[in-house]
């Protein structure tokens, strides 16, 4: 038999996980960094809507680049707008047969395991704003991946092709790296979508990352408690 409840309907005291905080302090002690990577025109070769694993082409240098981020203990987690599945160009299923290729080719070819991709299906909306929590430059992605992985957003990085992916990075609380292929053709800036640093090949953006791991005055300018940029 339960023991009785108190008036008020709340546990008995002895049923309640007393180590609980310390438990989630240690969690938060090895919250871990991330680079979140964005798919087209960064990790590959940006093919409009392709999802033929035979047309994927890696941007050169990328595997030993990730290689040598993932050795140094960053998480790393692909960031994707998917909007060909809400347009109905292609399926979650067809779309579920690129991304198994794509990891087990840097499984293999590189030794790198791709500790998550996110995805978000989602059409944007008629002017072309993301219409969901999770289609960048939204931050739903990386929020979601942060809480799911234990990673600490205010040591981790966004790299794109895009000014989207820079301000998602930035509205995550994270850096946000510009790889300049070509993606951006718009140029529509905003205070959030100044990339922190522009790289135009993955050897020079790994060094720059190593340079800066676990130091945390790395990324965007944090708020102070009086409200200034520091
Ligand atoms: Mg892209
Ligand atoms: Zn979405």
């Amino acid at each position: 038999m339960s023991p009785p409840l108190d008036p008020l309907g709340m546990l008995p005291v002895q049923d309640l996980d007393l180590a609980a905080p310390a438990a989630e302090r240690a969690r938060g002690a090895a919250l871990r960094p991330c680079l979140f990577i964005d798919k087209d025109g960064t990790l590959i070769e940006n093919v409009p809507y392709n999802v033929d694993p035979v047309q994927l082409r890696f941007m050169p240098g990328v595997g030993a680049a990730l290689a040598r981020l993932q050795s140094a203990g960053l998480a790393l987690v692909i960031a994707t707008n998917q909007s060909g599945i809400a347009r109905g160009y292609f399926s979650r299923a067809q779309f579920a047969q690129l991304q198994e290729a794509l990891l087990q080719r840097l499984r293999d070819e590189a030794g790198v395991a791709i500790d998550d991709l996110m995805l978000c299906p989602h059409e944007p909306d008629a002017l072309g704003r993301p219409a969901c929590l999770c289609r960048k430059p939204a931050p739903g992605m990386l929020v979601g991946a942060a809480r799911r992985l234990h990673l600490d957003l205010s040591r981790s990085w966004m790299v794109g092709d895009t000014l989207d992916d820079v301000e998602a990075g930035h509205r995550a609380g994270a850096g946000g790296l510009l790889f300049h292929s070509g993606g951006e053709t718009v140029w529509r800036r905003s205070p959030l979508r100044e990339p922190d640093a522009v790289f135009t090949d993955w050897d020079a953006l790994a060094t720059y990352l190593l340079a800066r791991l676990g130091d945390p005055t790395q990324g965007s300018p944090s708020c102070s408690t009086n409200g200034t940029a520091r």
